[in-house]
């Protein structure tokens, strides 16, 4: 049987690969492990990009969220990058949830999603994200959430109920309830003092 075959094309939605992810793979960039993982369709196996291989064709590189979905989706580890290693608990799994959080932070980040991502029980996932991070998987997502919503606040008119919902949280009230609770004020007192800060120092300029 040929490597080929053992990889279902119907399985997965394959995911071309971004510019940004494509620069990345070919600039074996560090930066970028754990925000993505590129699988080769001729080859049936899958890399970290940073992985110093020899950088396939583009039209033949498909991009995973995770390396589970990889695997699920009939591809190899590589042996050189070894892109499946976030399956040990150690110091580099946990830096690639919090990168990986950081770029899902609109999508379903729940204790039995982050440990499906990282290939671990929901309870190995708890424990050891709190031991390295002091936080536990979901204090660290809401403040990152909340982190977002300030820039989002900061950069743009859009209403409040439509920021939440940029940052999973669909009811407004749920949201400016966290917001408070993490800055300690609602989310249009902080626009209002951002946008006073901005509006002084654009005056000091104009001066
Ligand atoms: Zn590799």
């Amino acid at each position: 049987m040929s490597m080929m075959r053992s990889i279902s094309e119907e399985a997965v939605a394959w995911g071309a690969p971004t510019d940004e992810q494509w620069r990345a793979v070919c600039n074996c960039d560090n930066e970028a492990d754990g925000s993505f993982w590129y699988a080769v369709k001729t080859t049936g196996i899958f890399c970290r990009p940073s992985c110093k291989s020899r950088t396939p064709k583009r039209d033949h590189t498909a991009v995973f969220g995770s390396p589970s979905e990889a695997l699920k989706a009939g591809f190899r580890a590589c042996k050189r990058c070894q892109p499946d290693a976030a399956m040990q608990p150690s110091e580099a799994w946990i830096d690639g949830l919090i990168r990986y959080i950081r770029v899902h932070l609109q999508e379903d980040l729940s204790l039995a999603a982050l440990a499906e991502v990282g290939c671990s029980s929901p309870w190995h996932l708890h424990r050891s994200f709190k031991r390295q991070t002091g936080l536990t998987p979901q204090q660290f997502v809401r403040r990152e959430r909340m982190r977002l919503a300030t820039e989002l606040l900061s950069r743009s008119d859009a209403p409040v109920a439509d920021i939440g919902r940029q940052v999973a949280m669909p009811g407004a009230a749920h949201f400016i309830a966290m917001f408070r609770r993490e800055l300690g004020c609602t989310p249009a007192e902080y626009r209002k003092q951002i946008k006073a800060i901005q509006a002084g120092k654009e005056k000091i300029a104009d001066e």
